[in-house]
């Protein structure tokens, strides 16, 4: 079945006892034991497992194409599940741009586990091959990347994983399952922050682990998951569920709008860099167009005047809201540099954007007018 369908109908039954079309919440924590002993569902306690949280996990599976799918409270308790299925001594190649917050979870969390890890400029593919030692466990691959969009080959990236016997994980956050599936490229797993697209309206929290075959390091964040109870709630995994009801839709619409921003951005006089893979001149460009199905819908330019004329065009935008995050109906600006801190190596004049649902003349409208004061 296409995607569509998936996203309507995985993991949803008619309800036997009302008939009822939309799943039921259950909230109960704790679930009777048969007269023998057993559970008869086979649910006995929800931090093990809900009938909310399977029916999530099964629709997850379904759109990643994947053998199962593991559903927690953030993204970034999926990150620490899987490093905390690594052993001391454990090598880990991450992305040199990978998102800011499992950079703190390997280096903060998991700081006196001694766990090395080598960040890579993951478009160089023999630096890739060289960062490869023989404690490689875990290869994480983030494309397209935060904030500067950075497109690397899936495939490559899965092939030198395999070689090196270590498991390949994608975070594919940014271009949700409608435009990229990694498991078609040969990774092993897929990681996605729910909170983004996949959920979809800014209102819940969630993680996903999404794996292609059975491995160690899934078993090992199931147990984080069920023993260490990072799962998310029966609440957060109905939302997350209805969310994905209209995830196709809502990602084609605003992919669309943000290829139109993108090249009204890509001639203003007060843009010097946009940073799009569905423009010709993006350096991932042409993967980008081989490995996904589109482009998405994050974008994010440099303005001339660093810092301070980022800033003063953010604070000008009317339809744009200022605040962090992505993927939710509203369309959000960010100057990331602030929210990445001291240490943050994204230029200062950049502003990432999340494009939302709202008209694409209405966003270009309050980008033209809260650029036009910026013009050098
Ligand atoms: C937001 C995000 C995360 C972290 O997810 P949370 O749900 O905020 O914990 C991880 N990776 C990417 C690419 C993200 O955008």
């Amino acid at each position: 079945m296409k995607i569509d369908t998936l996203a309507v109908h995985s993991g949803r039954r008619i309800d036997p006892s009302t008939g009822a079309v939309t799943p039921p919440i259950h909230l109960s924590t704790t679930f009777e034991r048969g007269p023998d002993g057993e559970y008869p569902h086979g649910f006995s306690y929800t931090r093990e497992d809900n009938p909310n949280r399977k029916a999530l996990e099964e629709c997850l599976a379904a759109l990643e194409g994947g053998k199962e799918a593991l559903a927690f409270s953030s993204g970034l308790a999926v990150a620490t599940a899987l490093v905390q299925g690594l052993e001391p001594g454990d090598h880990i190649i991450a992305p040199d741009d990978v998102y800011y917050g499992l950079r703190k979870v390997i280096g903060e969390v998991f700081g006196k586990w001694n766990i090395e890890t080598a960040y890579v400029d993951m478009t160089d593919l023999a630096a890739v091959r060289a960062a490869v030692r023989p404690t490689t466990r875990l290869v994480l691959v983030e494309t397209p990347s935060n904030p500067l969009l950075k497109i690397t080959d899936l495939a490559a990236i899965a092939g030198i994983a395999r070689k090196a016997n270590a498991i390949s994980v994608c975070d594919g956050t940014f271009a949700t399952p409608v435009l990229q599936r990694p498991f078609e490229h040969g990774i092993d797993m897929v990681m996605h922050s729910t909170t983004k697209y996949v959920a979809g309206h800014s209102d819940v929290l969630g993680g996903a682990l999404v794996t292609r075959f059975d491995n160690y390091l899934f078993e090992r964040a199931r147990k984080s998951q069920r023993y260490g109870g990072s799962a998310p709630s029966p609440f957060d995994c109905w939302l997350t569920l209805r969310g994905i009801s209209t995830l196709p839709l809502r990602v084609r619409a605003m992919a669309e709008s943000a290829a139109r921003i993108a090249s009204f951005l890509g001639t203003h006089p007060a843009v010097e860099t946009v940073h799009y893979p569905g423009l010709a001149h993006h350096p991932g460009h042409e993967i980008a167009a081989r490995q996904m199905s589109g482009f998405g819908a994050m974008l994010s330019i440099e303005v001339f005047g660093g810092k301070a004329e980022a800033m003063a065009a953010a604070a000008r935008m009317k339809v744009f809201t200022r605040a962090t995050s992505l993927g939710g109906t509203h369309s959000l600006v960010e100057h990331r540099a602030s929210v990445e801190g001291p240490t943050s190596k994204t230029p200062q004049g950049l502003l990432r954007m999340s494009i939302g649902l709202e008209s694409v003349e209405d966003l270009i409208g309050d980008l033209s007018a809260a650029l036009g004061r910026t013009i050098p």
